[in-house]
């Protein structure tokens, strides 16, 4: 119906390798906030149909940095800008809110909320060290990189590659399933396509 914004199937919450953004755009900017924690940070939590295909820019309210301003250090921490030029996040938290938030059924607060909960509960470089798995430009198997993430979360992750300047398929996003109610993992209904090859390096940041 016309009301409707969140006939939705589930969310991916992705978040992305600093390294590898800053590497496949040839040239990142840090945030105003000074050169982020060598972390994976939040891209978004994307509302998403099993078939693949996803709702964007739903009608609804648009952003309101005021109503998240005690959250904007978290944001920061968490989910810091890397896109050029230096920003204080609020373009990027905007931009996610309008495309993807609007369609989740939550309403902005709920959203920044769920996001920084998911962010705390879901500590992917811990996962990957706790295997051997170090962020050093070493290259690893897909296999090991998805065992290390599957055990750690419980439910395997989908992983974004891109490549490196020498043409190199690195580790780029994970994407993590989670039910509707923006808090419970679950098990991918549909995968992002696969852009990684069976070996890939993790870069430094
Ligand atoms: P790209 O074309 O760089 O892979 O994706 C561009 C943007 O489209 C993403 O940052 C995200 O906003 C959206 N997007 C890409 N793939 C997906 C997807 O599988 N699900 C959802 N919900 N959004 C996606
Ligand atoms: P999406 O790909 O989610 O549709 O859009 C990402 C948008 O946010 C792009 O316009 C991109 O330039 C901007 N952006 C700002 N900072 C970042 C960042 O750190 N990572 C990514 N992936 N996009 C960012
Ligand atoms: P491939 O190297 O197979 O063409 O790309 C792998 C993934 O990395 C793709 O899903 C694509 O979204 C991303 N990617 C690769 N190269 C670029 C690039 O130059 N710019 C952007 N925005 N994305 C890229």
């Amino acid at each position: 119906g016309i009301s409707c914004q969140s006939d939705f199937d589930f969310f991916y919450f992705v978040q992305q390798w600093p390294g590898s953004y800053c590497d496949l755009k040839q040239k990142c900017c840090y945030p105003v906030t000074g050169k982020p924690a060598a972390d994976f940070s939040i891209h978004g939590l994307w509302p998403n149909y099993n078939d693949g295909s996803y709702p964007s820019n739903c009608a609804g309210s648009s952003y309101d940095s005021t109503g998240i301003s005690d959250l904007k250090d978290q944001l920061q921490r968490y989910w810091d800008t890397l896109s050029c030029p230096s920003g204080d996040g609020d373009k990027f938290w905007s931009h996610e809110w309008e495309k993807h938030g609007t369609c989740s059924g939550l309403d902005q607060r709920a959203y920044f909320e769920s996001v920084l909960r998911l962010r705390n509960s879901i500590d992917l470089l811990s996962a990957l060290q706790s295997s051997g798995i170090e962020a050093d430009g070493g290259t690893y198997t897909l296999e090991a990189i998805e065992k290390a993430l599957t055990q750690a979360i419980g439910h395997k992750p989908g992983l974004e590659c891109n490549r490196d300047v020498d043409g190199q398929r690195q580790l780029y996003q994970v994407y993590v399933c989670i039910d509707t109610d923006a808090s419970t993992l679950i098990d991918c209904p549909v995968y992002p396509s696969s852009s990684c090859s069976s070996t890939i390096s993790f870069p430094s940041f």
